[in-house]
């Protein structure tokens, strides 16, 4: 593939440009006694502007417009002047490089506030916009985004292989059907999916916040998760893989809302993880590695966040997925709900365990250690106890014949 001349490629974003922005979404407001009609106009290119335009029809001399922005991702509001055009339309243009970088799938609520030069003001109703990744400066191409739905799940697509949404779909059903063998999650809200085949593209979408390993991302409280398939041999066990875990973490917060918060970091990933209906081949591994050279990471450890090197991330992830099967396998899914529920009513690491298990956490990993690299097992130590019982006996019967035969031999005055 030729690499494009840049001429040739300014031309190529300038009529991609005029396309992503051509087609502005309108919305139009009631009426009031000051205002009789307002119509507002947004359009975007991601990663670069959004520009808001109101017209409205008024008898009085406007003074000021602001417009208020509130992205679903940000408990702010932000309040910016518009410029008042002419006498019916007002502009905004949101930078991006310069404000709060908003992530993709993103619902941004916005709304006008009016002053009239009588002093006299007015708010507009809210209106909502759908903040997309309409346009990739990785791929240096607008996304043209598909959609394939079923029943709770969507999934959207712009490249890739014409079966990866289906794929995905039937990965999204088949997950909730595994997880449910652990815990109770249901859908209650749709959940769109959203396939990339570059994990640049990715992180794209995500204002490159994710570190460089993220293959997969979930938004819980947008019910968006974001999935990276390269296309070829891996395809349907990264499909496998990623789909179902993404989605537990979106219906755990379904389920837990504002509490979802409240899980410990190893309980979260590693209901996600026991999920996948590939689980990743490499855990095992892992697991028997850190054991060898005595570098597994205390579960305490593991409560409030994970590691941020790469390795120590993988086995963070393989020991919170062998650490929960213990649990489930140990307590069964009555346990695991038990659990989830102490921790929904808002305890911290150590007591939720307590709570569920009536167990300390260092008691639960010891016991998880001997059931996963089978350690010196229960009966293993009763029957060591014994040999050093007959071993202590052995010695007080030796010792006597000893001491009696040294005092024989001791020469005498
Ligand atoms: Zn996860």
């Amino acid at each position: 593939m030729s690499t494009p001349k840049a001429p040739h490629l300014f031309f190529s974003i300038l009529v991609i440009t005029l396309i992503v922005m051509t087609f502005p979404r309108v919305a139009l407001s009631q009426s009031s006694s000051s205002v009789q009609e307002i119509q507002s106009q947004v359009s975007h290119q991601f990663g670069t502007e959004i520009s808001f335009e109101v017209t409205y029809q008024t008898t009085k001399a406007v003074q000021s417009i602001d417009i208020f922005l509130r992205p679903q991702t940000v408990h702010e509001t932000l309040t910016e002047r518009m410029t008042l055009v002419d006498n019916q339309t007002a502009s905004y243009e949101y930078l991006v490089a310069s404000n709060y970088r908003i992530p993709a799938f993103t619902k941004i609520d916005y709304w006008f506030y009016f002053t009239f030069s009588d002093g006299e003001t007015f708010e507009s109703e809210h209106f909502s916009y759908f903040y997309d990744h309409n346009f990739s400066a990785v791929n240096g191409t607008a996304l043209d985004w598909q959609t394939l739905t079923n029943g709770s799940y969507s999934a959207h697509w712009y490249d890739g292989e014409p079966e990866f949404p289906q794929k995905v779909l039937d990965a999204a059903q088949n997950g909730q059907e595994e997880i449910s063998k652990y815990l109770n999650l249901v859908p209650t809200t749709s959940i769109d999916i959203y396939i990339y085949t570059n994990s640049a593209a990715l992180r794209e979408a995500l204002q490159n916040t994710a570190p460089e390993w993220v293959g997969a991302h979930a938004s819980p409280s947008r019910n968006v998760a974001l999935v990276n398939i390269i296309p070829g041999a891996e395809e349907t066990t990264q499909i496998e893989r990623q789909v179902p875990h993404e989605i537990t973490h979106i219906l755990l917060y379904q389920r837990l809302g504002e509490s979802y918060d409240n899980l410990p970091q190893w309980l979260h990933e590693g209901i996600a993880s026991v999920a996948e209906l590939y689980p990743n081949p490499n855990y095992r591994k892992y697991l028997d590695e850190a054991k060898a050279t005595e570098t597994l990471i205390p579960i305490s450890e593991l409560c409030a966040t994970f590691p941020s090197e790469t390795e120590q991330v993988l086995l963070a992830y393989a020991q919170s997925e062998s650490f929960v099967r213990f649990l489930y396998t140990e307590y069964g899914s009555a346990g695991l709900e038990d659990l989830v529920t102490a921790y929904e009513n808002g305890t911290t690491c150590e007591n939720g365990v307590q709570t569920a298990f009536n167990q300390t956490l260092s008691q639960l990993e010891r016991q998880w250690q001997i059931q996963t690299f089978d350690v010196l097992t229960a009966p293993d130590i009763e029957l060591s106890e014994i040999f050093v019982t007959w071993i202590g006996l052995f010695c007080l019967i030796s010792l006597v014949p000893l001491i009696i035969l040294i005092r024989l031999m001791r020469p005498r005055n």
